[in-house]
């Protein structure tokens, strides 16, 4: 293939191929099976996947440290609730407290 590809923005693979469709021609990786916008003819095809390859790299790569904070912070609460729920409220009493009634 003599057209110059831009690597796969999902897996990073170069290793891409053109599928012929019947009606429609489309770039397809082939390492995670992700495909381009379907074009009627190669060369559009592969236009459009280059496009749509720098785009989808350029917004991966700005809103992912946001994610992986709101994650960070949304693991840390869950595990906090968590705690709280498994051992109760009586944390911070210092651990002279003595149970009244046995279950
Ligand atoms: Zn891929």
């Amino acid at each position: 293939m003599a057209s110059n590809l831009e690597p796969c923005p999902f897996c990073g693979s170069c290793n891409m191929h053109i599928s012929h469709h019947l009606l429609s021609r489309a770039v397809c990786c082939q390492h995670c099976k992700a495909t381009g916008p379907h074009r009627r003819t190669t060369e559009e095809a592969v236009l459009n996947w280059n496009r749509v390859s720098k785009c989808s790299r350029q917004q991966v790569q700005s809103p992912n440290p946001q994610i992986h904070g709101h994650l960070h912070n949304l693991e840390d609460a869950v595990r906090s609730l968590a705690s709280i729920l498994r051992h109760g409220p009586r944390q911070g009493l210092g651990g002279g407290v003595e149970p009244d009634r046995e279950h």
